[in-house]
Formats: structure tokens, sequence, C-alpha cells
């Protein structure tokens, strides 16, 4: 093999699957993995950018202790999986990065349904950084829907342990499509806003930040705003939201891993305040991505393959 087809084979991403790296596009799990036959998993998110994880320590102790809640193991140390998401990264030689972990149930002894019996699997991946609002979107403001599916009950499904439970999300957004909007968000079943798929949402209201505190995943980017709110003299409350308080607010938006602060400048077609991205929020967004450089926050990959 030629060595440009060497990089290509690759260049889409690395992941490591059944104790083996290789090309994203190489990686399978087995048909009967209750991670898909249940969503019976838990996963995490980690972003690399200009080289460097943002916030990796977060994220593995998010992941560590979600594994734990589900009664899943994966099977090797902290420090080992953290070497296996900076290969991955090596690897694909990305410098801008999506690096998913994910630990499901595995699969059950053969003719058995028996949950006991099976042994859990691990994988992990780094694939080209994802935007869930593209970056020209950002520029100008994304529009978001309010959707009617409520949100699932956090009694029944806990939230705050990311996981694949996400056909509410992926319907509400759906909807959204059919109302040309890109972005979406559920209530829960007392019309107090949640989250979105894949997203914390906070909104500009009253002369304060406030970010919905129940029924959402505690992103590290929620945290990572509510500590820059703070800093830029606009502390943040974790508290309740309404569609009528998204509705008059001055600004919304919306924060992933995978687009960071995401500004929203519609909803349900009515322009959010003035219109257009708000100078609190392109402040924060601002004050985010500088942050990817400071050391407190990120840590370089160890890249071993030039
Ligand atoms: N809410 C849900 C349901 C998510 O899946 C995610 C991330 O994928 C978020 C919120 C944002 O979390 P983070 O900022 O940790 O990426």
């Amino acid at each position: 093999m030629t060595e440009p087809e060497a990089v290509d084979r690759w260049a889409g991403g690395a992941a490591y699957v059944d104790g083996a790296f290789c090309p994203i596009v190489e990686a399978k799990i087995s048909v009967l993995d209750m991670g898909l036959t249940r969503s019976d998993c838990t996963y995490d998110v980690v972003s690399v950018w200009d080289g460097r994880f943002f916030r990796l320590d977060a994220h593995l102790d998010r992941f560590l202790n979600s594994v734990e809640q589900l009664r899943l193991d994966i099977g090797r140390s902290r420090d080992d999986l953290e070497a296996l998401l900076h290969e991955c990264v090596s690897r694909a030689g990305l410098r801008n990065a999506y690096v998913s972990m994910t630990c499901t149930r595995g699969r059950p002894a053969p003719g058995s349904r028996d949950l006991r019996t099976c042994s859990n699997t691990f994988y992990c991946f780094a694939v080209p950084y994802v935007w869930v609002s593209s970056e020209e979107q950002q520029a100008v403001g994304a529009s978001m829907w309010i959707s009617n599916i409520p949100r699932i009950p956090p009694e029944s499904v806990d939230p705050s342990v990311k996981n694949y439970h996400w056909l509410d999300m992926d319907m509400a957004q759906l909807d959204a499509y059919d109302h040309d909007a890109q972005l979406v968000v559920l209530r829960d079943m007392g019309g107090a806003i949640t989250e979105g798929p894949g997203y914390n949402v906070f909104a500009f209201v009253d002369g304060r930040w406030v970010t919905p505190v129940r029924g959402t995943l505690q992103g590290v980017t929620r945290r990572t705003l509510i500590e820059l709110c703070a800093e830029s003299g606009h502390p943040a409350e974790q508290g309740r939201l309404t569609a009528e308080d998204l509705l008059r607010a001055d600004e919304v938006l919306a924060c992933t891993t995978a687009g960071g602060v995401m500004p929203v400048a519609q909803i349900n077609g009515a322009p959010v305040g003035q219109g257009g991205v708000g100078a609190r929020t392109a402040d924060l967004r601002s004050r985010y991505w500088q942050r990817h450089v400071d050391p407190a926050w990120s840590t370089p990959v160890r890249y071993t393959r030039s």
C-alpha cells in the first residue's frame, strides 16, 4: 500500500472495538448487543480542538459515574481508557475531533435473556469534529421549535446518565424540520423546558440567564457556561423555564460539546429579542472558544503518529 492510501484508510476516523484499533468504516458491533436491541448502554463525547481535549476529566468523570449507575463494567482502568482516546485521535490524525466512548450491556449467553449473563461491550472512536448547528447557522443564529412531544420522564430514564433513549427527541427533531426549524427543545409533562437532542438550553430572561435544572443531562458545556456566565458578570440561575419564557426572552442559546454555544435567533417562527445573535450570547461564545487553549481546561493529545 502506498503512503497516501495508508493515510486515507484512517482519515475518516479511528475506532477501538473488541480489543483492537480499526479505521472507523470497519468498526462494528454485534446485532445481538443489548446496547443496540435495548438502548441498554451509556456513552460520553469529548471534543478535541486544535489538538487539545476540552475538559477531558469532566467527561471521564461523567462517563465512569454513568457506567457505575447502570451496573456496567468497562473492563479497564481510567488511565487505560484515557490512553485509548488519545490513540484513536492520533491514529485518525485529527486536530479537531468528536471523540466518543460507549459501554453497553453486551450480549447475553446464547438462549438466555438473563442480563446477569451479559459480558459488557466497550468501544470508543474519534471522527472529524461534528457541528450540531453549522458554523454558518451559528453566525446568524439558528431557528428552534418547541415540541409538543414530552421528554421521557427523568423518573423513568435518568437523563443525567447519558443515554441512547432518543426516540422522543428524534421524532421531535423531525417535527421541527417540518416547521422549518433547525433545533428543537422538549418539555416535561409539567410544561418545563428540558433539553434538545444533544444540547442544553439557556435563556436570558428578566435580566438573568436561566438554564433548566431538572430533566436534563448535566452537560459539560452547560457547566462551562455557568462558570463563564459568572465570569461575564451575569450569573446563571439553574431553575425552571417555560415555553412562554423562551418566547419572551432577550436571548436564547443551545450548547453542546458538538458545536459549543449555538445562538438561537428564532423560536416557533418568531424572532428572539431583536433577532440575530444577542450580544451576551456572542460574548459567551467567544469566551467558550478562548478557553480551549487554557491548560486548566484542556489537555494536549498525545500524537504518536505524524
Ligand atoms: N443533552 C443531551 C441529551 C445530550 O446528549 C448532550 C450531549 O450530547 C447534551 C445535553 C450536552 O452535553 P455536553 O455539553 O456534555 O456535550
